[in-house]
């Protein structure tokens, strides 16, 4: 079995932490690798590779670090399909979702190939009698990223490209349950010419974290998980006092008009609410549907599309979903699914005790769907982050707005309609970060900006894009007066007689 090595100072390390925990192929329950959880010296000695990296770093023009993040780009795109392969493999997400996984991260190194024109600064002649200003976006120092399951490739890339583009050296903290898809990004941007120590990759649990958090040397953290965690890493982490950016989960409604097109809005759920096993920040998880004929319209077209999902594992090229990353969180999306049954939603379709042959270990439950959901049941308040759609019936437009303003998420949320008016008041008034128009999955293009509202995040910057430039450098105003000298030539006169 592999045996999982860390990236520290331009060299894999095997670490000689005594904890480690195996990492599963979640088709078949077995485990494939064996991941070391590092120990706090392997955390110091990845913040000191990336530390004696800096100097030089920062130093290397804009235009030749760009350059490293082209060479980057080019052989992701080449090596696109053992890419996804790794992320199925430890994920479970099939191939073409990892594929699509794959490119959104690839836009986020595009972004980052345009850092000589982010960092151009701001100036201003003659802000006084012979006094010029400018102001400069310089990196940070060594920054940190800590990372989710559920995009091994992406979420890393939401990060390392744009901080180290900047000048910064940086330290990635993967998930723990899918790292080979970032070692295998690593080793393609080492050969692209990335010099050693920029970026180093520390596998490890809460003691790497936190080691972490608490670093001196570590100045600003990006963190993408779930929201109790988001929420410590943020409150730790400024306390230390560090730059802090933690993305946290979501309970992404999508309100249906009654005049939506129903195929099309049934369609949109579908794959925003059980595409890569609803295993996604910015899933569809709760369909409000307004007014009992759209609901009923809207369940008659959804009960025999979420029977029909075709289940397996990556490598089944029809497979339009694949299993749940662990058996633990397997578990636990059962758990949800018995606790609404217990507090009386009506369950249209029951994925409990999916089994497909041949994969009797995998970690699958079916596509699930529940009817009348009640905004003070747990599978509504709660992110179940699984295959299962719950459906709570509207009776109003205004009802959906205010339903969506009391849950503590505010990641994502959608409205379909063909009713401009309406769209238009959605988009102004809904306190969501993100809003998708006939768009289920409004999940920005690299060159804006994501990040939601509420408890969805905790800090002031949103990741990657414009504010992610923001996030990691800091402005400095440079203010020049040159008195007159060499230019007017020497002076005979006494000066007393000017
Ligand atoms: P998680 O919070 O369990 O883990 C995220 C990271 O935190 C991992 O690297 C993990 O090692 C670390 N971690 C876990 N427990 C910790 C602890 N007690 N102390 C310190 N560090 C700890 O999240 P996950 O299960 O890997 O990912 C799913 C969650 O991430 C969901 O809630 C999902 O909504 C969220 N997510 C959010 C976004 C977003 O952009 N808002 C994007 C992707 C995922």
């Amino acid at each position: 079995m592999q045996t999982i090595q860390n990236a520290i100072g331009g060299k894999l390390v095997t670490s000689t932490s005594p904890r480690t925990q195996p990492v599963f192929n979640p088709a078949t329950g077995e485990a494939t690798a064996t991941l070391p959880l590092s120990s706090v010296d392997e955390v110091n000695a990845a913040v000191a590779a990336a530390k004696k990296a800096l100097p030089a770093w920062a130093a290397t023009t804009p235009m030749k670090r760009a350059r490293v993040m082209f060479k980057f780009k080019e052989l992701l795109e080449k090596h696109a399909d053992e890419l996804a392969e790794l992320i199925s493999r430890e994920h479970g997400k099939v191939h073409d979702d990892a594929l699509g996984e794959l490119a959104r991260g690839i836009d986020c190194v595009d972004f980052a190939c345009g850092v000589p024109q982010l960092l151009k600064g701001e100036f201003s002649r003659n802000v006084g009698p012979n006094i010029d200003s400018y102001s400069d976006r310089q990196p940070l120092g060594v920054v940190a990223g800590i990372t989710p399951f559920n995009f091994p490739a992406m979420v890393p890339m939401w990060m390392y490209p744009l901080a180290i583009a900047c000048g910064n050296t940086f330290v990635l903290k993967p998930s723990e349950r899918d790292p080979s898809a970032p070692m295998f990004a690593w080793q393609l941007l080492m050969d692209a010419g990335l010099p050693d120590g920029v970026l180093n990759v520390v596998h490890g649990d809460k003691e790497a974290v936190d080691t972490i958090l608490d670093h001196p040397d570590i100045k600003a953290v990006s963190f993408v998980g779930s929201t109790p965690i988001a929420e410590y890493v943020y409150r730790r982490g400024t306390q230390a006092g560090k730059r802090i950016q933690a993305l946290g989960g979501a309970k992404n409604h999508m309100i249906v008009l009654p005049d939506a097109d129903m195929d099309q809005a049934a369609d949109a759920l579908m794959g925003a609410g059980y595409g890569s096993a609803g295993e996604r920040c910015m899933a569809i998880s709760v369909a409000v549907p307004v007014g009992d004929k759209t609901a009923d319209a809207l369940i008659a077209r959804l009960k025999p599309r979420v029977e029909a999902l075709k289940i397996g594992p990556a490598t089944d090229k029809d497979a339009q979903m694949g299993p749940i990353v662990s058996e633990a969180q397997r578990d636990k999306i059962v758990g949800y699914i018995d606790a609404g049954v217990e507090a009386g939603a009506e369950l249209v379709v029951d994925g409990r005790g999916f089994k497909l042959q041949g994969y009797e270990n995998g970690f699958f439950v079916g596509g699930t769907l529940f009817d009348h959901v009640k905004p003070d049941m747990k599978i509504y308040r709660e992110e179940i982050f699984g295959p299962v759609l719950s459906v709570v019936r509207a009776q109003s437009y205004q009802d959906a707005v205010d339903l969506i303003h009391g849950h503590e998420y505010a990641n994502g949320t959608a409205i379909f309609t063909r009713d401009g008016d309406a769209a238009r008041d959605f988009a102004d008034k809904i306190e969501v970060g993100m809003v998708g128009i006939n768009v289920p999955i409004p999940v920005p293009v690299a060159y804006h900006s994501f990040g939601g509202w509420k408890r969805s995040i905790f800090g002031d910057h949103g990741i990657y894009g414009p504010e992610g430039v923001h996030f990691y450098t800091r402005l400095k105003t440079v203010t020049t007066r040159w008195p007159a000298g060499i230019k007017s030539g020497a002076e005979f006169s006494f000066p007393s007689q000017k």
